[in-house]
């Protein structure tokens, strides 16, 4: 399928990539740098030239990307180690256009909650939770598997009118991505985002979470550069699992962190237990004064 612009667009998304992996090294090189080095010409440069939008002009350290360092540690990287990278349109290629800190909190100051969907679409369970979901107004964050967005395009497309927000879950959802080449992953996570994006023409992806959670510094610096925010998660019921109904509602109900991002599945396995705890979950949140919104994709 259009082979040619496919490899163009990988080619320049590898240049992009190329740079944003160079810019996000360069940061993590540079832990003196309290301020936001990529804000802009205003930014100093104590010893080391910053890094600045202007990607191409800093060349790529001699060290090469971190191809198998590991996953980002799954705690401490907040939506605040964005950097405070504002979102900025126009800006080279290679610039984080949404920082690249992994967003675990739902957006706003208020009593806010994120609810995320993860691993369909799926033709029996999809319906299923969109149905929930309509039946309570709420508007939650679909992540979606690139072969499954192209297998059930119209599924894709009922997400999207619903108002829901879509976020990249990679091509075939490998959980291995993490120890695997830079350029795999980058293949995973933009050819992810147009098999979602052939579905729905014009309608953005906003996030892209990696599947299992397991992030690397180039994974998020490549999802950021292309206007995904690394999605995360705060609460995590392992409805995957099927631990049986109460298991999930406890989960979900016991000690909410502030402003949670709550981790659901409409695809992978018989969801069944995931549809009946969301009836009664989402009741649940609103009767305790939540408001539904989606992950933050800026830093708060
Ligand atoms: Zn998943």
């Amino acid at each position: 399928m259009g082979m040619t612009s496919h490899s163009v667009r990988r080619r320049r998304a590898a240049t992009a990539t190329a740079t944003a992996v160079a810019a996000l090294l360069s940061v993590a090189a540079a832990p003196a740098l309290a301020a936001p080095p990529l804000a802009g010409p205003a930014s100093p440069a104590p010893t080391a030239p910053a890094p600045t939008a202007a990607g191409p002009a800093s060349p790529a350290p001699a060290r090469s990307a971190p191809a198998a360092s590991g996953r980002d540690a799954s705690g401490g990287d907040t939506s605040a180690a964005g950097s405070g990278l504002a979102a900025s349109s126009g800006a080279a290629p290679g610039a984080p256009l949404v920082p690249p800190g992994i967003s675990r909190l739902a957006q706003g100051s208020g009593r806010g909650v994120a609810i995320t969907i993860d691993d369909g679409p799926d033709p029996v369970w999809t319906p299923q939770v969109l149905q929930v979901l309509r039946e309570n107004h709420v508007k939650a964050t679909f992540c979606l598997v690139g072969t499954r967005a192209q297998a059930y395009p119209e599924l894709v497309r009922r997400i999207a009118a619903d108002g829901h927000q879509l976020c990249d879950h990679s091509v075939d959802h490998d959980v291995t991505m993490d120890h695997k080449p830079v350029a795999y992953q980058s293949q995973q996570i933009l050819d992810g985002k147009a098999m979602i994006e052939k579905a729905v023409p014009g309608v953005a992806v906003t996030y892209y979470r990696a599947p299992g959670g397991a992030f690397t510094p180039a994974s998020r610096a490549i999802a950021a550069a292309h206007g995904m925010r690394p999605l995360g998660w705060s609460v995590d019921p392992k409805d995957w699992s099927r631990p049986g109904l109460d298991a999930i509602l406890s989960a979900v109900e016991t000690e909410l962190p502030e402003r949670p991002t709550v981790l659901f599945h409409d695809g992978g396995g018989d969801r069944s237990q995931t549809v009946a705890a969301l009836k009664r979950y989402l009741p649940w949140l609103t009767a305790q004064g939540y408001a539904f919104t989606f992950p933050a994709r800026t830093t708060p």
